[in-house]
């Protein structure tokens, strides 16, 4: 009977996986897998590379264990043979340097000379100008982080289409994370991995886009990371971009201290006459008529995010041209009051993120700013630390003082934690969301 049932043990647990994990997820790394041999004393599963290998492995040994057999000391009765691919295709490798397969990628309008610069940008700019024009001698790798929409695409684009207009013998790649991710497994599944390898290590300037994605893909940080010292060793120029420093993606060490070894520079939003700039010059290309005092108007009310303004601008011009309007505040504010109401977030406070998340834990806020140690108390302080380094616009060092005069590393430390939780604990997700919606309401 225990055998017949263990006979169909993977199945069973692909059921069960199924129902609890992403559709993508699923596809990716637990529809390859075929069984190649299984018993009620061992089982035996093929899997086409050993990243999937891997992936099963660290993500799911507890329900692994819950279906599959064991030894007799516990642990699990599995062993896997990596696939050999049935009729072995070749993949064309990447361009070596094909000029128009390779700007065609960049986005033509995302040029230097069409990024607006102001005090939040400026060093960022340079320094994206400075590796452009020399690339490999000056910062490398150069690590542009900043939030969403505020130009690290453009940037990053920018450093592309000069590098090749000025040095046209060089080879570029530029590249999201999540294709180079899926450039590699699909090399893996072909066998063709080495020359991938080969590709990528000939590159003169790789550019990555949005490294954060490779949080959620660790199995293939070790593969970036070699071909980044690869390239690094050559003084080949890399740039990276990332909503987040180094410091605070979660990363390897080797990683992280790998992406500090060159400059890391922050992007911000820009400020008022910067974005007022910005619109006058997204209303031009537009040919819209913007009068200034509703260009201030409109920036004043849209302050965190660039690519926000040029959907105002975008918005306004079709309005205006079809209902034959004169733009003036009157006609902003109707045609933007969405948006307009979309980013006039309420201003939180630490005193606002202690109250709700005391209140939601049934702890005194005073405790919350103490040092107790104990469980009860110290869950809920990392917990209320997290919420205000995500939701406060302040240094690290000033929330964190808030908080009874705490360090701004106890603050990093209390985040991280946090923020690696949210990752698997389902409930605790739930509270600090309900939490989050407290503060915000
Ligand atoms: P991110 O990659 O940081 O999310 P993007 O580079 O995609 O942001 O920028 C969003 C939009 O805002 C793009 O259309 C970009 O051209 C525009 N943009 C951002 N910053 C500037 C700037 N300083 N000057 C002109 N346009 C900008
Ligand atoms: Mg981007």
């Amino acid at each position: 009977m225990l055998a017949e049932k263990k006979q169909d043990c993977w199945s069973q647990f692909l059921a069960y996986i199924e129902e609890r994990c992403s559709a993508a997820e699923y596809s990716n790394w637990l529809a390859p897998v075929k069984v190649v041999s299984e018993s009620a004393k061992a089982i035996t599963l093929e899997v086409p590379n050993i990243f999937v290998q891997e992936y099963i492995l660290s993500n799911y040994k507890r329900d692994l264990k819950a279906f599959l057999p064991l030894k007799d000391n516990g642990d699990l009765a599995l062993s896997f043979v990596i696939a050999t691919p049935i009729k072995p295709k070749e993949i064309a490798p990447a361009p070596a340097k094909a000029n128009d397969t390779f700007t065609a990628k960049l986005n033509a309008g995302y040029t230097f000379p069409k990024f607006i610069e102001g005090p939040s940008n400026q060093f960022v700019k340079s320094a994206a100008m400075g590796v452009a024009r020399r690339p490999g001698t000056s910062y490398n790798p150069l690590f542009i982080h900043g939030g969403v929409g505020l130009g690290k695409t453009h940037l990053l684009h920018a450093i592309g289409h000069h590098i090749d207009k000025h040095h046209p013998s060089l080879k570029i790649q530029c590249i999201t994370t999540e294709a180079f991710v899926n450039d590699l497994v699909e090399h893996l599944r072909n066998k063709s991995i080495d020359k991938m390898k080969r590709y990528y290590r000939n590159l003169d300037v790789l550019l990555v886009d949005d490294i954060q994605f490779l949080q959620s893909r660790l199995n293939f940080e070790e593969e970036f990371c070699n071909t980044f010292e690869a390239l690094i060793n050559q003084n080949k120029q890399i740039v990276i971009t990332s909503d987040k420093p180094p410091s605070e993606l979660k990363l390897s060490e080797r990683m992280t201290a790998r992406m500090e070894w060159g400059l890391v520079a922050h992007l911000g939003m820009p400020d008022l006459e910067t974005r007022v700039a910005i619109l006058q010059h997204k209303a031009e290309q537009k040919g819209l008529k913007l009068p200034n005092k509703v260009a201030f108007f409109i920036a004043e009310h849209i302050n965190n995010n660039v690519r926000q303004l040029e959907g105002a601008i975008n918005r306004l011009t079709a309005t205006t041209q079809l209902m034959h309007l004169d733009i003036t505040e009157e006609v902003a504010e109707k045609t933007l009051s969405e948006m307009f109401q979309y980013t006039s977030h309420k201003q939180v406070s630490v005193e606002g993120v202690l109250k709700s998340v005391a209140a939601l834990f049934n702890v005194r806020v005073s405790d919350l700013r103490g040092s107790s140690r104990t469980k009860e108390i110290a869950l809920p302080r990392q917990i209320a630390m997290y919420l205000a380094k995500e939701l406060i616009n302040e240094s690290l060092m000033k929330i964190a003082s808030s908080f009874g005069g705490k360090t701004h590393s106890t603050l990093l430390h209390a985040w991280k934690k946090v923020a690696r939780l949210l990752e698997s604990d389902e409930t605790l997700r739930r509270r600090v969301q309900m939490a989050r919606r407290n503060i915000e309401a």
